[in-house]
């Protein structure tokens, strides 16, 4: 059977951290690696990073067209982070999943939470933790894309982020990046494979049942 022809049921992979443990390196690899995953692309109200486009990372957006969003149920969770809000566009993930697309998110807690709550059997949760809060900090001054006081803030509630580590399907450390990376991408893999998901398996069982031998 060809696979173009197994039907599937998509998955979100849900991807969360407090700011610096490394999702947003983990999904970009993993979405480089697999054509098959779809990243939600969140509307933010915060500005762009040097680097970032708009489109690429996030669509950058006024508080009036939040407010918009908001209204409209445009979105499928939207949350208040780190003094500004971000949001998942409903359309793009409904579509990805309607044709058995999976879709990844780097989402918070709260979005995790909300997202779980709406379609729990499609959700799959990934919390990445820092191997200690020094090098959390070593990291985002390294990474060198925020005001200090800004780094200051997204510390002072990394915890709060930690905190929420329990709701998570699996947890992953991420001290060293590659094995980190292959831990990511066994759960992927794994997760997609879930008999559940493959919604071709009973009509193909049926069939091998029926031939001759
Ligand atoms: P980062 O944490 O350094 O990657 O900084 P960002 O400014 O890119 O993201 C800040 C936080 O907002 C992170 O915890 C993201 O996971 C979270 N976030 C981004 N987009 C969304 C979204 O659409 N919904 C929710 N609930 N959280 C989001
Ligand atoms: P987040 O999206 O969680 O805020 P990033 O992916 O932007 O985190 O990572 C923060 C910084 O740490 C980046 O400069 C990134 O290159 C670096 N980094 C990520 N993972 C590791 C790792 N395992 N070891 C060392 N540095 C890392
Ligand atoms: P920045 O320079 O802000 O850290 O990140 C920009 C990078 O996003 C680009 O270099 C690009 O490689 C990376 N990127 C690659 N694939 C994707 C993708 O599918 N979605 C998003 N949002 N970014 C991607």
């Amino acid at each position: 059977m060809p696979n173009s022809q197994r039907l599937r049921r998509g998955l979100m992979l849900i991807v969360s951290s407090p700011s610096g443990a490394g999702k947003t390196s983990l999904c970009r690899r993993l979405m480089a690696d697999h054509p098959d995953l779809d990243l939600s692309i969140s509307v933010t109200t915060r500005s762009a990073r040097p680097g970032e486009k708009d489109g690429r990372e996030y669509h950058f957006i006024s508080e009036d067209a939040m407010n918009g969003l908001v209204k409209d149920d445009a979105l499928l969770e939207w949350a208040a982070v780190h003094d500004h809000r971000y949001g998942s566009p409903r359309e793009p993930v409904e579509n990805a999943l309607s044709k058995g697309q999976n879709v990844l998110f780097d989402i918070d807690w709260q979005g995790a939470q909300r997202i779980s709550a709406k379609a729990p059997s499609d959700v799959v949760r990934v919390f990445i933790l820092p191997p200690s809060m020094e090098e959390l900090k070593r990291r985002l001054y390294a990474r060198a894309q925020d005001a200090d006081d800004v780094i200051q803030r997204r510390l002072s509630r990394a915890k709060g982020e930690i905190a929420h580590w329990a709701e998570y399907d699996y947890v992953i450390l991420n001290d060293d990046f590659d094995r980190s990376y292959a831990e990511l991408v066994h759960i992927y893999h794994s997760e997609t494979a879930r008999r559940s998901r493959g919604l071709w398996i009973a009509p193909f069982v049926d069939e091998l049942m029926g031939e001759e031998i």
